[in-house]
């Protein structure tokens, strides 16, 4: 991975959840979206966590484990102390601070709260997922009638483009305690 493909990323996706005009009908639900794999690492953009307020979710993509069943690939040490910084600078220009942080080092995953709330549109569209399916109000989200599909294909998504790439990047296992 390069330095600047996951800057590029997390800008795609601050842009998404701050910038981005989603049309009328959209429907997603909370979790949001996800990139591909780069660097052994998937980075979620999820609008609306705990408080209504959006997370970055930083997860390791193979877990490794030792005969013991400890967790072998963790993230590094400073990762999401690294992540939070740069979430925090970016915070400026699409207006949010940064909140609250969980997990991280010895953990495969790690979580960054974002404190404003998403664009008004894409709130809306997780609203009407949570609301259900309109037809068929007994089914809720879970409705089989293809309304989110159809709902979710009026989404504006972005297109994290090359960060599925092969990377030359080797990590070397962190003992977890
Ligand atoms: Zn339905």
């Amino acid at each position: 991975m390069t330095e600047s493909s996951f800057l590029k990323a997390l800008e795609t996706g601050l842009s998404w959840l701050y910038r981005t005009e989603q049309p009328p009908g959209g429907v997603i639900t909370h979790h949001g979206i996800i990139t591909g794999a780069l660097n052994d690492r998937r980075y979620t953009f999820v609008p609306c966590g705990p408080k209504d307020l959006p997370l970055v979710i930083v997860n390791v993509v193979r877990r490794e484990y030792d005969e013991n069943g400890f967790l072998l690939s963790a993230l590094d040490e400073n990762e999401l102390e690294e992540l939070t910084a740069i979430l925090r600078m970016m915070g400026s220009f699409y207006g949010y601070p940064v909140v609250e942080r969980w997990n991280g080092h010895p953990f495969e995953t790690g979580t960054v709260q974002l404190g404003s709330p998403v664009h008004p549109t894409l709130l809306a569209a997780v609203n009407t997922y949570r609301a259900g399916c309109p037809a068929h109000p007994d089914a809720g989200v879970l409705c089989a009638c293809g309304w989110y599909r159809d709902g979710y294909q009026r989404m504006t998504i972005p297109d994290f483009g090359g960060f599925d790439s092969a990377s030359t990047h080797h990590r070397v296992p962190v003992a977890a305690h």
